[in-house]
């Protein structure tokens, strides 16, 4: 097809932040635009661990990419995984199963975010799992609410322990969030719904390598944020760099060089980020920088040397001054989709503008009604922060519907201590061991009822002499005590 004979084609990669915001901000321009994505959906980011701890599903957090845009006419919505880009030929590869899509574009905006980093310790995903997809949040929440599970069933008092301790790597805001949603699932939520364990005798501990927690919202924040988390039970153990991470625990190395080992079964990764491979392959053939998280240097207009064309956002791109966060890449992509607009209206790539960031503060909640903010020059935390935390999340959800569900379920949680997401899969119980298991063919041992059996989910259960069988209806002493305390 001769340039003439079609409209000017944008390929957007991505359907996060960056992707579905350039994808809208180009609905009234003259292009066709391709948006390509490994998922279905629009991801919600920020509200992951929601999903991990059971106050929301994945569907308010996720709504179909191809539903939020079936009223764009001049957009297409294709499924696959972006394994190549030819910059000289302009043309996108993707791959969904075994069937390769070769997309051409004139435009492009590369807008595939970042992956967890384990700094060079990949071995260690497989007993730490990151938060940074729906899979991941829904395993996560296998692996919480199975511990629990498994740890009702142990008659071993050690195993128990590991089982009920939950440890979160990486004290950032997402850390910070997690920790004190286990803290207040064990706490509140699960309280008095087991019979032989007490859940609020849960262990949760939040450990970082840096000595601060939340070190981007400086050091009044962090405190402040600290102090709310300690006064909820949460351990938080600073300057402490894990060295190693098994099925059973992890090792922790202090500041000193001592080592330290912490059984706990349930461990959480939320200590780095990489950006996409793309970055990698965008760099070789232009020659662009990449910093050490893979991000790609762009020019002051977003784009790649030698490529006006070619526009990298989001977490992807490295500009001095913009943070890895939402507000970065929806500004970034509205500023490639206006670029690539004025270009089709006779602006030359010479004319742009450069890109400016405008920052409009950052935000992590706590716990229930408590937060800490950061707005320009301004530092807050507690209930109004909680508040101003909420109505911008809400404000952020795409699609009016998944605004009214989050807002009940938030009521639901916030006003009664109760979660409507609560259900987990026998794979997810068994977390990344049903996953191989299903690979292999085999099923994934399950232990008998009411024993203490050794399985691979409970390496350390006594043996057979432990087997214990309960009476019907004669309940524990946890159970009493919950009873008690109504
Ligand atoms: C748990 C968590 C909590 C967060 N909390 C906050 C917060 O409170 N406030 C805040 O501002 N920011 C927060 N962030 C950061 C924020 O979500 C990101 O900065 C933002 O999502 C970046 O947008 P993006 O478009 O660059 O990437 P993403 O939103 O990650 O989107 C990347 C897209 O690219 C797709 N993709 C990736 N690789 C490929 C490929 N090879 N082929 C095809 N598609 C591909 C993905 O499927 C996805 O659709 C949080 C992030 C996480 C993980």
């Amino acid at each position: 097809m001769s340039e003439a004979a079609h409209r000017h084609r944008v390929v957007v990669i991505g359907s996060g932040f960056g992707g579905l915001f350039g994808t809208r901000a180009l609905k009234r321009t003259d292009v066709d635009v391709t948006m390509i994505a490994k998922t279905t959906h629009h991801l919600f980011q920020p509200l992951l661990y929601q999903v991990a701890t059971g106050i929301l599903s994945e569907g308010e957090i996720a709504p179909a990419t191809r539903m939020i845009l079936r009223k764009q006419r001049n957009a297409e919505v294709l499924l696959g995984e972006v394994t190549d880009i030819d910059l000289e030929n302009r043309t996108v590869t993707s791959r969904l199963l075994e069937r390769v899509t070769v997309t051409p574009f004139d435009s492009l905006i590369v807008a595939a975010g970042a992956d967890q980093s384990y700094f060079g310790n990949d071995q260690f995903a497989e007993f730490a799992p990151g938060m940074k997809t729906i899979d991941d949040a829904l395993e996560l929440r296998g692996r919480i609410l199975g511990a629990f599970e498994q740890a009702e069933l142990s008659h071993d008092h050690e195993e128990r322990m590991r089982l009920l301790t939950f440890v979160v790597i990486g004290a950032g805001p997402t850390g910070v969030e997690l920790a004190g949603q286990i803290a207040e699932m064990s706490d509140n939520t699960l309280k008095g719904a087991f019979r032989n364990i007490d859940p609020t005798e849960a262990r949760v501990i939040l450990l970082d390598a840096a000595p601060a927690v939340l070190p981007p919202m400086g050091e009044k924040l962090g405190t402040m944020a600290a102090k709310r988390l300690e006064k909820m039970g949460v351990e938080i153990q600073l300057n402490a760099m894990v060295v190693d991470v098994d099925a059973d625990g992890l090792v922790v190395k202090e500041k000193d060089g001592t080592e330290r080992r912490i059984e706990a079964q349930c461990k959480v990764w939320s200590a780095g980020v990489a950006a996409s491979k793309l970055g990698k392959i965008l760099a070789d053939q232009s020659g662009a920088e990449t910093d050490r998280a893979g991000r790609v240097r762009v020019l002051p207009d977003l784009t790649i040397p030698g490529n006006p064309n070619v526009f990298v956002v989001g977490d992807m791109m490295l500009v001095d001054g913009v943070p890895g966060m939402a507000q970065g890449a929806i500004q970034g992509a509205t500023y490639a989709a206006k670029a690539i607009k004025a270009g089709l209206e006779g602006q030359s790539p010479a004319e742009r503008k450069p890109f400016k960031y405008f920052d409009k503060g950052s935000m992590a909640t706590v716990s229930r009604a408590s937060a800490v903010a950061k707005v320009g020059k301004l530092e807050f935390g507690g209930f109004l922060a909680w508040l101003g935390w909420l109505a911008l999340h809400l404000w952020y959800i795409v699609g009016y519907q998944n605004r009214v569900i989050t807002l009940t379920s938030w009521a639901i949680t916030f006003l009664t201590n109760k979660r409507g997401q609560m259900t987990i899969t026998e794979q997810q119980v068994y977390a990344r061991t049903a996953l191989d298991a299903l690979q292999t063919g085999a099923k994934p041992a399950i232990p008998p009822v009411h024993t203490s059996s050794p399985t691979k989910a409970l390496p350390k259960a006594a043996p057979t002499a432990d087997v214990q069988v309960e009476a019907p209806g004669a309940p524990s002493a946890a159970a009493d005590k919950a009873e008690k305390a109504g």
